[in-house]
Parts: structure tokens; sequence; C-alpha cells
């Protein structure tokens, strides 16, 4: 138990209340990658570019926004992504023995 399922549910509830379970999954790819490019941002400032104050509590909150577009994603198609998680591990691990 990873606690997804809990989360996408959660997420369920969140966008049916304000009708956004009816968003295309383009714009929410979209939406990700808009996140992706906030993470980059926080990326740079951590790394000093053009002098920009770096907060790990912005990099925190825009990790957790691209959290939220990728559950929101999932349920978009019913995948359930508790089952994923361990479908993944099970993958890794065998990639890991390959060596
Ligand atoms: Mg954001």
């Amino acid at each position: 138990m990873t606690g997804l399922i809990k989360a996408q549910k959660q997420v369920e509830e969140y966008d049916k209340k304000y009708g956004w379970d009816n968003d295309r999954a383009s714009h929410i790819v979209l939406h990700l990658t808009e996140e992706l490019g906030e993470i980059s941002r926080e990326l740079l400032r951590h790394e000093c570019y053009k002098n920009e104050e770096f907060s790990e509590k912005e990099l925190a909150k825009e990790i957790i926004d691209l959290l939220y577009l990728t559950l929101k994603l999932a349920n978009k198609f019913d995948i359930n992504l508790e089952e994923e998680w361990g479908i993944m591990w099970e993958r890794y691990d065998k990639k890991s023995n390959r060596k």
C-alpha cells in the first residue's frame, strides 16, 4: 500500500467538484509540461542562475503540482497507480538483476 489510490481518489473528487474531470488528456499533459518548466526554473535558481533566489518550499510546491497532474492523467484513463507502482518495482528489480 502506497497511498497512491487514496491520492487518486482525492484528485478525482476534487476535479468532479469543480467540473475539471472533463479536462482533455492533451491539456493535462500541457499543464504537466508547464509544471516541469517551473521545476526546471527552481533548479536553475538552485544553481545560481541569474542570481534568482532558490526556494526549497517553491520546489516542493512545483513537484506536488506535477504529481497532482500525473494522478489526474492516470484517473482520465482509469489507471490504478497503486497497482502500476508494484508492477514498476518488479520490472526495475529484473533490470538490476541483469548485471
Ligand atoms: Mg506550479
